[in-house]
């Protein structure tokens, strides 16, 4: 039978796409991963696509339709005010789209109505969903581990923490191929002299759409020990529930459970400061405001629009976050 591949707009519950027999391919990673993601957002625009747009959805509209995508799964709900607009022009362009709204409130009885509804039109159900659960329980385990390795030892860099974090949305569409690269890379990970870093960042928000943020970081001394959204998409908090696992998630529901989330995670690790990633155009900075007033730590706004490098601009206003940071610390530490 010829591969089912249905291209997802954001993280889903990726067991109803394996039991149905689909192979997910997270169109975000896709386009971040091209060898030149910016030029796919440079050839939407010659055709239409407005500058002031978020370039994550012109990226993903360019993957959809160079990669011929048949079937796409669109989140509606939770995920992105742009994802309506973005189902029309797909399903415009011939592709088949099915759509997934989280419901807002975290209300129980919804989640799983719109869970059997997706299984439903993909022809499986959510008991097959739930074998998958279970099948996938050990990926996850092991996604926990390398968070733990890089905040708790420091064997593994914030930047390898993103990479592997943000893949589990679709687990690179083959969950066993996956296990086996991320055993490698624990393996070897484990046997590494640990590299403290002179400061614990949290990176909260979207995954930042600049290639080498963490790299101008680590020259000045500072490391990622929470990489908030790529975390949630391993689903830290599964259980063997569906419905649980995906109402702990936190991306895709009202801002205060995920601020509480937040907060938890920052004390745990002990976290100096906070860099908010935003993406120019998403409607998601406004969260900004509640989080300064919830969480008692300096933040700093990283906001970026294309792919690329860090500005001269932004390395400045890192460096003096930075500074002052450690300026903070050293005096705490004196007493
Ligand atoms: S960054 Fe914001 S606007 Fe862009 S796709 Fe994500 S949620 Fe939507």
């Amino acid at each position: 039978m010829p591969e089912r591949r249905i291209g997802i707009t954001a993280t889903v519950p990726v067991e109803i796409l394996f039991a149905a027999g689909c192979t997910p391919v997270d169109l975000n990673n896709l386009f971040i991963n091209d060898p030149d993601p910016l030029g796919l957002v440079s050839a939407v625009e010659d055709q239409g696509f407005p500058q002031s747009y978020c370039a994550w959805i012109k990226g993903i509209y360019a993957v959809a339709s160079r990669d011929r995508f048949g079937e796409i799964l669109i989140v509606t709900q939770g995920d992105c005010s742009n994802t309506l607009a973005l189902s029309e022009l797909l399903a415009a362009r011939g592709l088949i789209v099915y759509k997934f709204a989280y419901p807002y409130d975290r209300q129980p009885g919804q989640l799983v109505a719109e869970m059997a509804k997706l299984a439903d039109s993909l022809g499986t159900d959510l008991n097959e969903a739930t074998d998958w659960l279970a099948r996938l329980a050990s990926v996850r385990e092991k996604l926990g581990e390398l968070d733990n390795l890089t905040w708790q030892e420091y064997k593994v860099m914030g930047e390898e923490n993103l990479k592997w974090l943000v893949a589990s949305s679709d687990f690179q569409g083959n969950p066993e191929s996956f296990e086996r690269k991320l055993d490698e890379f624990l393996n070897e990970a484990r046997e590494r002299v640990p590299k403290k870093p002179g400061l614990r960042l949290a990176l909260t928000g979207v995954p930042p759409i600049l290639g080498d943020l963490y790299e101008v970081l680590a020259t000045l001394d500072a490391g990622v020990v929470l990489n908030e959204m790529p975390r949630q998409f391993s689903m830290p908090d599964a259980t063997g529930n569906l419905a649980e696992t995906y109402l702990a998630y936190t991306y895709p529901y009202d801002i205060f459970h995920r601020l509480d989330n937040l907060e938890r995670e920052v004390k745990r690790r002990k976290v100096d400061g906070i860099l908010h990633y935003v993406q120019s155009f998403c409607y998601r900075q406004l969260g900004e405001m509640l989080m300064r007033e919830r969480i008692d730590l300096p933040i700093l706004t990283v906001e970026a629009d294309r792919p690329g490098e860090v500005s001269d601009a932004m390395k400045t206003r890192l460096e003096a976050f930075i500074e002052m940071l450690k300026m903070g610390k050293s005096s705490f530490d004196n007493g």
